[in-house]
């Protein structure tokens, strides 16, 4: 628990705990596999009381080639990426993206967080950048706008398309609202057009760090999360 709040590595905390100066409810504890229900017990290091955090909130930069899960047997997840101080939280990913797409995902333990994001009925708005084979066009701004018809016959809420370039391989900008299955590469798909890269920067009034370096990860500031919805 001590490492998970940023008190040293394990081998670290185990030196402190062995000087004597942690107390959980006032007794020294020595004994670094001392197992602490952290609503029942006043931690403090040198005297301090250690505020305990139950749930982290992560942004990670998604490299492509890791898939959004917690286990695979055959490639690495974006779990592979963590910092070992995070695993104890047990993260999961909010939502998925594709395995080549790139760009932020967002990771957490907690629940109604992770549900109150991913629920069709917040509308929250998830921005891709996309370079896409063929010319897109005014005319596929207006269609994704109505809605597009899907390989299965799903009928996509609107969505709004801002092209950068147009060209044999165009360059635009698509915010959607929800986020069924392939569905950036699908939208575009049902116009004849084919995705060639796929980032997404933003979800709801929150940008992707550009500080963030592919495959890094920091924690969400309450700003950051506010700025979510
Ligand atoms: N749409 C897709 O097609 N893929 C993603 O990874 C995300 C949205």
């Amino acid at each position: 628990m001590l490492s998970n709040m940023g008190y040293g590595s394990r081998k670290e905390v185990k030196k402190v705990l062995k000087s004597g100066s942690v107390r959980i409810n006032e007794k020294v504890i020595k004994d670094g596999s001392y197992k602490v229900d952290p609503d029942q017990s006043d931690v403090t290091v040198h005297g301090e009381l250690v505020e305990y955090k139950p749930y982290v909130y992560l942004m990670l930069n998604k490299p492509q080639g890791v898939i959004s899960a917690t286990e695979d047997n055959h490639h690495k997840t974006v779990i592979d990426l963590l910092d070992e101080s995070y695993l104890l939280y047990d993260p999961f990913p909010v939502g998925r993206l594709d395995k080549d797409t790139e760009g932020m995902l967002l990771l957490t333990n907690d629940g109604k967080f992770s549900h109150s994001l991913m629920s069709p009925k917040k509308h929250v708005k998830k921005t891709y950048y996309a370079k896409v084979k063929g010319t897109v066009t005014e005319e596929d701004i207006g269609l994704f706008k109505k809605g597009v018809t899907l390989d299965d016959g799903y009928v996509t809420k609107p969505a709004d398309l801002t092209i950068i370039t147009a060209g044999e391989q165009s360059e635009v900008e698509l915010t959607i609202t929800e986020g069924k299955f392939h569905q950036v590469k699908r939208m575009f798909e049902a116009v004849d057009k084919k995705v060639t890269f796929l980032k997404r920067i933003s979800i709801g009034g929150l940008k992707l760090d550009p500080s963030l370096e592919k495959g890094m990860v920091r924690e969400l500031t309450e700003e950051d999360k506010l700025a979510l919805f």
